[in-house]
């Protein structure tokens, strides 16, 4: 699915009137009606329908931009095996990165209010929680509004005024005459850096700045199927901007604890499972623990060692799509090395019976054949 933003031909941070007039215009250069001999209008022009019916509403907005999807979670593969270092998350999760960057602390525009920066947070979570998803809070140092003034920065009971010198609007436009026509250009206002407010009695609490530093918790929905190394956004859950200004985002970064008989691959989970000689030859039912709860493993007889069986369906869910990976056991056949002397006797009888030479029933024999052929690192017997 291409990017809502790059089909609106917005950026991330763009305003829901950015949005809005972006959409107009596109939907009014390639409405069907407009391109009657064009065949791709239409399905660009549906296309452009449905990015703005999940961008034009904040719920749906936050959503996408937390997941990539305004529904299903329509993430494709973006933690393959193989993805490391953060910065690839990022890349795989948010496209590139587009719009601000994740930690620029951005203008909103010339004559916004500044945006707060992003914040980044750790949250370690259970191996089981990252296969089923779960909730978890993490807590930031973070700038919140002040709340004695509100965000203003203007001391309670008296208000900011408006700037006198943009009156308002933050900018200032110079209009000039050329050789083409009029020119229009504009500046942020100087007198008010552009917020359109001047503080004549800064807030004592936070001196004006309109937030103040403190310790905040928020509790993050982690989606089923999520890696080691993945990364949520938490949209406006950072630091909020001076005077008002528009918060940034929260990035989680999951750790996940590692699973002590599962090892994962991408959405398949890997468990060797050892099983005797005799078991491997006659075929065995064992049960098994999978994360859904046990079963039984039917292995046939006569199974090599290192074969593996499948079990549909029983590892980590897709992120962002339907299904799940599957549990795939590996048989590692173990040779005994405790037999006593009824057992060896019985292989040994085993082994006549199919015409195997095996080593006499001699220990000193024996342990001289294996520190030869182990040398000094051999076990002594
Ligand atoms: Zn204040």
């Amino acid at each position: 699915m291409a990017d809502l933003y790059e089909i609106l031909e917005v950026s991330r941070d763009a305003s829901a009137d950015d949005i809005k007039r972006s959409y107009r215009r596109l939907a009014r250069e390639c409405h069907p009606d407009a391109n009657p001999d064009d065949a791709g209008a239409e399905a660009r022009f549906k296309e452009l329908a449905a990015a703005y019916e999940v961008l034009s509403d904040p719920e749906k907005r936050g959503r996408y931009d937390q997941f990539g999807s305004a529904d299903g979670f329509d993430l494709g593969d973006p933690f393959g095996s193989g993805a490391s270092g953060l910065g690839d998350l990022f890349d795989a999760f948010f496209g590139g990165g587009g719009g601000a960057g994740p930690f620029g602390g951005a203008r909103r525009g010339p004559s916004g209010p500044q945006r707060g920066s992003d914040l980044e947070a750790v949250a370690s979570i259970a191996f089981t929680d990252a296969v089923f998803g779960t909730q978890t809070d993490v807590t930031v140092r973070t700038a919140t509004t002040c709340e004695d003034c509100s965000g203003t920065g203007a001391e309670p009971g008296t208000s900011p005024v408006t700037c006198s010198e943009c009156g308002g609007v933050g900018e200032v436009r110079m209009v000039r005459q050329s050789v083409l026509g009029q020119i229009v250009t504009a500046a942020p206002c100087r007198a008010c850096s552009g917020t359109g407010q001047r503080i004549e009695s800064p807030c004592r609490t936070c001196e004006g700045e309109g937030r103040t530093i403190g310790e905040r918790t928020y509790t993050v929905d982690v989606p089923r199927g999520v890696d080691d190394g993945s990364t949520l956004r938490l949209t406006g859950r950072g630091a909020v901007g001076p005077r008002g200004g528009p918060p940034g985002d929260l990035y989680v970064h999951l750790r996940v604890a590692p699973h002590e008989r599962f090892e994962r691959e991408g959405d398949d989970l890997v468990e060797r499972l050892p099983i005797g000689i005799a078991q491997a030859a006659l075929g065995v039912k064992l049960p098994l623990e999978t994360l859904d709860g046990w079963e039984d493993l039917v292995v046939p007889k006569g199974t090599q060692g290192g074969y593996s069986f499948r079990l549909k369906g029983r590892g980590v869910p897709h992120l962002g799509g339907r299904g799940r990976g599957d549990l795939i056991v590996v048989v590692d056949v173990e040779t005994p090395e405790d037999l006593d002397d009824d057992e060896a006797e019985l292989l040994r009888r085993f082994a006549e019976m199919r015409g195997e030479d095996v080593a006499p029933p001699d220990e000193g024999f024996f342990s001289k054949v294996k520190s030869a052929f182990q040398g000094s690192a051999g076990q002594q017997h």
